[in-house]
């Protein structure tokens, strides 16, 4: 039996034009706050992307108030039941762009994007000869999970990826290329901008991993790992069928889908680490990170100078034995 969550999570965009997006933001946010929704909205002159989470009641209510709206009428709404909020706020925040590609001339998804696949359409054509699968996310977030034998460029963020194309460009050449992203935000830009850049074959799966994962004929085949999202539940599974665990813990290498920030403040770096981990490396990446004065994990744990000390010298002694 099958029960139904209290709560639920909606992810969804548009690319559709919005006049004064700054007005817009400020609107919409009281709006979201009225009906008890939390979570984070970007608007821009070229549309709206958001993730927010609430009850089913309030959600719905969103659903059809943005429907109601002609620009929004053909939104699709990811969504997914929750126990509870996935967000401790609510935000809504005008930007220039929805997705950072900073290209010299924009691409708009309404003229131009790749073909758009299905689920099922993706799953398949992944499997012909002389395809190349680009993941068009974070490194960070490849690292949690993807589509078996996908690319991963080598990127911090999504702005650097034209760049990565044009610097491999001969690994690329005379293939067919599918995209693939979170949603499928990414990609409608991505996408569109590799056709411009000349490749003729250019397919994104429909509706991004989240929507393949839901897909009941594919199930989340050939996806490893988890999917990384950007709220607090920070990943959802895919593959229904299999769990192949794919990230690695940044301290020693062993499968961990634990994904925590650094306790140091100001570098908050994002690292696979499991509990026994955070607990010996006092969740720092590295050495300055770990003897910060303002590290969390010591704050948080009420550590005394003699504690910390204490760990520290177990990390140096375990690195001599380790180092030879
Ligand atoms: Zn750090």
């Amino acid at each position: 039996m099958t029960t139904v969550k209290p709560y639920r999570v909606l992810l969804y965009y548009m690319y559709a034009p919005i006049e004064n997006p700054e007005e817009f933001a400020a609107q919409h946010l009281e709006f979201c706050k009225e009906l008890g929704l939390k979570g984070r909205i970007l608007v821009a002159e070229e549309g709206i992307n958001g993730t927010v989470s609430g009850t089913i009641e309030q959600t719905d209510e969103y659903m059809q108030a943005m429907q109601k709206d002609s620009r929004f009428a053909e939104m699709v709404f990811k969504v997914d039941e929750a126990d509870g909020h996935a967000f401790k706020k609510m935000h809504v925040r005008p930007r220039e762009e929805l997705v950072t590609l900073r290209l010299e001339d924009d691409v708009n998804p309404n003229e131009l994007t790749g073909k758009y696949l299905s689920p099922k359409e993706f799953f398949e054509a992944m499997q012909n000869e002389d395809t190349i699968v680009i993941d068009a996310r974070n490194d960070y977030e490849y690292d949690l999970g993807h589509f078996k034998g996908a690319i991963r460029p080598d990127i911090e963020a999504f702005r650097e990826l034209p760049e990565w194309v044009r610097d491999n460009k001969e690994q690329l050449e005379g293939k067919k290329i599918l995209t693939y992203c979170t949603g499928g935000i990414r990609c409608e830009k991505f996408s569109g901008w590799l056709l411009k850049e000349g490749f003729q074959d250019v397919g994104q799966l429909h509706g991004g991993i989240v929507t393949y994962g839901k897909d009941p004929e594919v199930q989340g085949r050939l996806w490893d790992g988890q999917c990384y999202v950007f709220d607090e539940r920070i990943s959802v599974p895919v593959n229904q069928t299999e769990h192949v665990i794919v990230g690695k813990d940044y301290f020693t290498g062993e499968p961990c889908e634990r994904y925590v920030n650094c306790a140091n403040p100001e570098c908050n770096k994002q690292i696979l680490c499991s509990e026994e981990n955070e607990h010996k490396y006092l969740r720092g990446c590295t050495h300055e990170c770990r003897v910060h004065p303002r590290n969390l994990y010591v704050k948080e744990h009420d550590l005394t100078d003699e504690q910390v000390a204490a760990k520290l010298k177990q990390i140096e002694e375990e690195d001599t034995v380790r180092l030879g």
